[in-house]
């Protein structure tokens, strides 16, 4: 083809629209799962919490970080992962359509081509889809309290569901019987039937339920042993370190100061 030629119907190109992002701001991409809560029970996923569904949302998560420009922090909990990339980003000249379509095609290839790292021996039975967003945060109080949202919302269904699932595995309640129970408690209330009914402290409960999942990027050395040929044709084993960086996962609180403390080159100015 030669592409310096147009043709005629080269205009319609001109009803694209601009959809760049506002420069300077932290460009945020979250994805859901479409439909999950019926995929998880045709996958059987275990309640609340199926670590292998965790695990795999977190390995696709992975992959979009280590394939895709730019990203400086991803959040996930149950059916969702937030990406964070950085407000100097030049990705896709900021066009939203792009990194929106490239995280949400890299996370869902990944979350099929690694299905069976996870599931084993439970077969996947349709191809799951996920929806994507984007949303733009211009300040770094607006980003933190964006990520403080999400993990307090893992809390708060984390909760929730301990509780409920409690009711019906161990309670032997119906799962309406448990709705009805939980119906208008506060925190309080649940952490006391936790407590009473079930010998649960919640706090005890696995990191990974309560704070989901915060991947960032850690540097790291690598020493490589590298066959050299010098110019006298003869050859030499050099030892080289490079800083290499790779993806670390942690269930920590990023509500609080601390974590944003001991990772100060996360936000920007
Ligand atoms: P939508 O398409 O609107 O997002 P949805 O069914 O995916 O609908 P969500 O609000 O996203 O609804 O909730 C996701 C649901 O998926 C949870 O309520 C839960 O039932 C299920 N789920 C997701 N991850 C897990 C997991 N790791 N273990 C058990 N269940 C899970
Ligand atoms: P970008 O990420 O910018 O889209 P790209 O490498 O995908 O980069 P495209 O302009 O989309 O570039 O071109 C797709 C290329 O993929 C084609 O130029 C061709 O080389 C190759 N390709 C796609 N489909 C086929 C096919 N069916 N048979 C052979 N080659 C193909
Ligand atoms: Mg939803
Ligand atoms: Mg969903
Ligand atoms: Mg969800
Ligand atoms: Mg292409």
């Amino acid at each position: 083809t030669n592409n310096m030629a147009k043709s005629k119907f080269e205009y319609v190109r001109n009803f694209e629209t601009d959809d760049t992002c506002l420069r300077n701001c932290y460009i945020v991409v979250r994805l859901d799962g479409r439909n999950f809560h019926k995929f998880s029970e045709q996958h059987s996923f275990t309640k609340p919490n199926d670590n292998r569904a965790l695990g795999l949302m977190a390995r696709s998560a992975q992959s979009v970080m280590e394939e895709l420009e730019d990203i400086v922090i991803a959040y996930g909990q149950s059916d969702e992962f937030s990406f964070v990339f950085k407000r100097t980003s030049n990705w896709f000249k900021r066009r939203a359509s792009k990194l929106m379509t490239h995280v949400a095609s890299q996370f869902s290839s990944s979350y099929v081509f690694y299905w069976k790292e996870f599931f084993e021996e439970q077969p996947l039975h349709y191809p799951p889809g996920f929806d994507g967003r984007v949303v733009l945060y211009p300040t770094n109080r607006n980003l933190r309290d964006y990520l403080s949202w999400r993990q307090a919302d893992c809390h708060i269904n984390n909760l929730y569901n301990t509780v409920f699932w409690s009711l019906v595995q161990k309670g032997g309640l119906t799962t309406t019987q448990a709705e009805d129970r939980l119906k208008g408690t506060l925190a309080a209330d649940k952490n006391e039937i936790l407590f009473s009914e079930f010998d649960i402290n919640y706090n005890n409960e696995s990191p990974l339920h309560r704070k989901g999942t915060i991947l960032i990027w850690k540097k790291h050395e690598e020493t490589v042993t590298r066959r050299m040929k010098l110019p006298n044709a003869e050859e030499k084993e050099v030892v080289v370190t490079r800083i290499k960086r790779g993806v670390e996962s942690l269930h920590c609180d990023i509500i609080g100061e601390q974590f944003w403390e001991e990772h100060p080159d996360i936000l920007e100015d």
